[in-house]
């Protein structure tokens, strides 16, 4: 009998999630899967939200931002009745095997959709793909979006650094990034900053103060009034709480630099994904619905891990791709986000030589 195969994006929604579902589709197609997209997530799922899907339906989707399925939180899919749900409205309709697109919060999800308590008798085969901009997820060196959302905030920074030069202010950045400062890092270096502030550092807000000030001091005595400080969503001062206090601190020394605060926000979700994500994207739909052809279940494709954890393989379609246990990524991701993990340590560590060293 002909395999069926769901596609549902879920959670935060990130540039390059249309390029992955394209591929799902035409992938799928390929290999004889009669394929359904669900619309808004794990929602969809339990409403049986499913339209068909054919390779004339995502004839422009690697071009388009956001995800043409919508996405969407689902609190009811945290609960075991939730999921008895969504698994019965898989079943009703004989969808086998299932594609998740999203981020930690959904890979959760994926893993407990296909636990095997869970299921019971029901055949279901689940694999993830991490599509995150943040780039919060263990054992991938990116998840799609991040590129779109760096080439973003750099393009911004560019613009920014221009009326910074001509005003000679120095201007606070935000970008998007509560539990991760991935963007924060990686831009800071691209957008050749003065300071970056990530939560990760472990430092508390008068750190953070006293060493944006004494950058401004510094660069003030070579002569220079503007600056560029990109600062993470997830630290805990905010934007305009740090400017008061830089603010206060430059003038209890007599220092005249004027500051300005913008925060990007959810313009770092949005707009056509990048060449990379594109290309990502597409190898990691491939790589998900091939092993989900071959019998894989309860994975996430991951784009170029560094080292595979044990029981991790490579895709035997795609040599940078490799088909990660969900518990394995999971538990990777939650040491990745827990600052006194040794990776969060050694990304501050790397941060506190080379800022000095790397300014505008
Ligand atoms: P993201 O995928 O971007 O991290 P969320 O954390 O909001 O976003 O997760 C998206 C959805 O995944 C949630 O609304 C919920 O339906 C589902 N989900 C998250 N965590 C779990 C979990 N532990 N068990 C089951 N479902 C989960």
């Amino acid at each position: 009998m002909r395999r069926r195969l769901a596609i549902l994006t879920s959670g935060g929604d990130a540039p390059g999630m249309n390029a992955a579902i394209r591929a799902a589709v035409l992938v799928g197609s390929d290999l004889g899967f009669s394929v359904v997209g669900v619309r808004s997530g794990y929602q969809g799922l339990i409403d049986a939200d499913f339209i068909d899907l054919g390779p004339d339906d995502v004839i422009d989707a690697i071009r388009r931002g956001g995800t043409l399925l919508g996405s969407a939180r689902c609190p009811a899919f945290r609960t075991r009745e939730g999921r008895d749900t969504a698994r019965r409205r898989l079943a009703d309709a004989r969808l086998d095997s299932v594609v998740v697109i999203g981020g930690n919060g959904s890979l959760a999800g994926a893993r407990a959709l296909a636990d095997p308590e869970e299921l019971g008798r029901q055949a279901l085969s689940v694999v993830g793909i991490p599509a995150s901009i943040d780039n919060d997820i263990g054992h991938t060196r990116l998840a799609i979006g991040v590129d779109t959302a760096m080439n973003t905030i750099v393009e911004a920074c560019d613009k920014i650094a221009d009326t910074a030069a001509a005003h000679d202010r120095a201007f606070i950045v935000e970008v998007m990034g509560r539990e991760c400062g991935y963007l924060a890092m990686a831009t800071s270096i691209a957008a050749g900053a003065d300071v970056v502030l990530f939560r990760e550092s472990g430092k508390s807000t008068d750190t953070l103060v006293g060493e944006v000030t004494d950058a401004l001091v510094e660069l003030r005595s070579k002569g220079r009034r503007r600056a560029m400080i990109i600062k993470a969503e997830g630290v805990q001062v905010s934007a305009d709480g740090l400017k008061s206090r830089v603010d206060g601190a430059l003038a209890s020394r007599g220092i005249a630099v004027e500051t300005r605060v913008t925060v990007l926000g959810h313009i770092v979700r949005g707009g056509r994904p990048s060449a990379t994500d594109r290309l990502i994207a597409t190898r990691l739909g491939h790589a998900a619905v091939r092993a989900l052809a071959a019998g894989q279940t309860r994975v996430m494709a991951a784009w170029s891990p560094g080292r595979l954890p044990a029981g991790a393989r490579w895709s035997s379609a795609d040599p940078r791709c490799a088909l990660i246990d969900l518990d394995e990524v999971l538990a990777e991701t939650a040491r990745l986000l827990d600052v006194a993990s040794p990776e969060a340590q050694w990304r501050a560590k790397v941060f506190d030589e080379m800022g000095p060293v790397l300014r505008l």
